[in-house]
């Protein structure tokens, strides 16, 4: 006898540039995934983000290696809506979307440590946190280029006044801005890229050419 279909009750949504996506974006999803119960995660490339100084690669290579790092864990999709946005892309516009998408879910924004730092500086921050749960995972205070190094503290969210879920899962020394500047001087197939990028990234950027040069 067939069983039926259980009812979508909570939903994730994973927003980044993801340029590109790394281990420690993976391991973000999985700890979002277990820890949330989630039925679906929408992994969710940005456009062309309205806070991100730089030009990002092209939304088919970002969603292309999204695939790749993403696409074998379960209740994962690749959502490509905000790349199709002409303009800005705002969290509150995808999550009103999602919203009506699944009227009668739990929606979850998954964040990492420094996001959540800067939450209140998002275009109409308080209307994400009407449709969204924060759902927040720790980050060292080094970011950006510096993140490489092992040696940064966590980031100390004691004095946030927002309401957020934690996520547990091991600190992960690792932001795209540094992975970009190291395949700039390093092939994507270099052992000590083993541990920071997916293999499967690791391939794309390297049959695609990607990040040969310093951004
Ligand atoms: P960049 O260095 O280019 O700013 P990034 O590594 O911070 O990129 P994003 O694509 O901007 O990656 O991040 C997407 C989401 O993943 C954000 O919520 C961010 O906080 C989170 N995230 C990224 N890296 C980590 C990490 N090492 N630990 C925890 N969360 C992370």
């Amino acid at each position: 006898m067939a069983s039926a279909t259980r009812p979508i009750q909570r939903v994730g949504m994973f927003g980044g540039a993801f340029d590109p996506p790394h281990t420690a974006h993976r391991a973000l999803a999985q700890a979002a995934l277990e820890q949330l119960g989630l039925d679906v995660l929408h992994v969710m490339p940005t456009g062309q983000a309205w806070h991100k100084a730089r030009t990002l690669s092209a939304a088919r290579h970002r969603i292309a290696m999204c695939e790749a790092a993403f696409g074998d864990l379960p209740r994962v999709r690749i959502d490509r809506r905000e790349t199709g946005r002409h303009g800005p892309s705002y969290t509150a516009d995808t999550l009103a979307e999602l919203r009506a998408e699944y009227p009668q879910a739990t929606l979850y924004l998954v964040l990492g440590a420094d996001q959540l730092l800067a939450f209140k500086s998002w275009v109409r921050w308080e209307e994400v946190l009407s449709l969204a749960t924060l759902a927040v995972a720790n980050r060292p205070t080094n970011i950006g280029a510096q993140a490489l190094r092992g040696d940064a503290p966590l980031t100390d969210l004691s004095g946030v006044d927002l309401p957020f879920v934690p996520l547990c899962m091991p600190l992960q020394h690792i932001s795209a801005t540094a992975l970009r500047a190291k395949l700039a001087t390093e092939p994507a197939d270099d052992p000590s890229l083993d541990l920071l990028v997916p293999d499967a990234v690791a391939s794309y950027i390297s049959q695609n050419h990607l990040y040969q040069t310093p951004t």
